[in-house]
């Protein structure tokens, strides 16, 4: 692995050691990068900006060297100041069934977990964190365990991006046959405490002279953070999908503790007003199914009031176990009777095949060990830059 470099500091815009990294920008902030480095001049900045983007975005290259229609001198200039490298991968598994998950070190002591399901979605979906960790606790998932380390920035979630198609040979964007067709925000973290690095992220990784991938094929999951979500639909397009897994608060303040914030009514009240909704764009409610907990038919007839008149799929998920899990998944059978009472009211209901469990790549098994660094050593690595290994030269 060539160059490495904490993405995090670049992508704030902060003075930093390392020359800063333009791969994980958003335009407007591209074209201000370049303005203000003086490496071109400001009425060309705009031109230069299609240029990289088109190099970075749509090529893939992670060398100035190779943007072989822009000026030797100015290449030379942009690389006294810029890079346009990826993050370390830290470790690449691949599971029996084909699922890859990446552990992505983004910045010291940041490691981000992001998987790659083919046959999901169109062709193969990628399911990236937003967050290290995660500030809620529900029971049933081990990021619920780990505590929040911090929110990831546009340019570490457009990385997770970057690493998959790396590895899965996807540069140029591929017209059509893409192997990494969908992108769903259903790794570690809350999307919707992140919306700022979300929406940054959706915009650069769906620009059409880029990544280009549509809207139509990103989904944000959510518990269920009733005020963000119109916000969500205003800025993104994105497709929704709403954690539910309980169709009674007195258990999905149990399995969903934000819950007690923001109840099943309130929930619904805010997915029935998601701007776009329709039954060619529907929301995805995500059931989990736990064996004695939520899977009684009585659950899923129950599940049917509370949904009716949305558009909507629901998705069943068997759960998957991790180490310390005390649910257990219900049993295939329960599972397939649940799905047909929702199919005979008229909903899709596929039970969501458990992938990459053998490498503790299935949803709700990500956990990263990156720790909570106390802000005081935070301020000492700050002050002394060049102890960090994998801080770029
Ligand atoms: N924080 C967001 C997105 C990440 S979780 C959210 O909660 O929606 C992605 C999905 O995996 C959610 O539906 C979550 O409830 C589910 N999940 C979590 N732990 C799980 C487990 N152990 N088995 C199956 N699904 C799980
Ligand atoms: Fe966080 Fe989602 Fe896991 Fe709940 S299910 S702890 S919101 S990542």
């Amino acid at each position: 692995m060539g160059v490495t470099l904490d993405l995090s500091r670049a992508a704030a815009g902060e003075p930093a050691q390392a020359r800063p990294n333009l791969s994980g920008l958003t335009r407007p902030a591209l074209a201000a990068a370049l303005v203000s480095s003086a490496a071109v001049p400001p009425e060309k900045a705009r031109m230069r900006a299609g240029q990289l983007w088109r190099w970075m975005h749509h090529y893939g290259v992670t060398d100035f060297d190779r943007m072989t229609d822009i000026a030797k001198e100015t290449r030379a200039a942009l690389a006294e100041r810029f890079v346009v490298a990826r993050p370390e991968v830290v470790e690449r598994q691949v599971s029996r069934d084909g699922t890859r998950k990446w552990l992505i070190r983004t910045a010291p002591g940041i490691e981000v977990e992001t998987v790659y399901i083919p046959d999901v979605g169109r062709a193969g979906a990628l399911c990236v964190s937003s967050q290290v960790g995660c500030t809620l606790n529900c029971t049933f998932c081990h990021t619920g365990t780990q505590a929040l380390v911090r929110n990831l920035t546009a340019a570490e979630i457009v990385a997770q991006v970057q690493v998959a198609r790396d590895d899965l040979g996807e540069w140029p964007s591929p017209k059509e046959d893409r192997r990494l067709s969908n992108v769903v925000f259903m790794g570690m973290g809350e999307p919707l405490y992140n919306l700022g690095g979300v929406a940054d992220a959706i915009d650069i990784i769906s620009d059409n002279e880029g990544i280009a991938l549509s809207r139509r094929r990103i989904t944000v999951s959510t518990s269920g953070v009733v005020p963000e979500l119109a916000a969500l639909g205003a800025r993104t397009q994105a497709m929704l999908a709403i954690s539910l897994h309980a169709t009674n608060d007195a258990l999905r303040d149990v399995l969903v503790p934000l819950n007690k914030k923001y109840p099943i009514a309130e929930l619904i009240a805010g997915v029935r007003a998601y701007p776009g909704l329709s039954n060619a764009r529907r929301v995805t409610f995500e059931y989990v199914m736990l064996k004695g907990i939520n899977d009684s038919l009585a659950e899923a007839k129950a599940l049917v009031r509370l949904l009716a008149g949305i558009p909507a799929k629901i998705n069943l998920i068997p759960f998957n176990p991790w180490p310390g899990s005390t649910y257990e998944c219900s049993d295939w059978g329960t599972i397939e009777r649940f799905a047909a009472v929702l199919n005979r009211a008229g909903y899709a209901s596929p039970i969501r095949t458990p992938r990459g469990r053998d490498i503790l790549a299935a949803c709700g098994q990500l956990k990263s060990e990156s720790e909570k660094v106390r802000a005081s050593a935070r301020r000492q690595a700050v002050a002394a830059p060049a102890a960090t290994p994998d801080t770029a030269p």
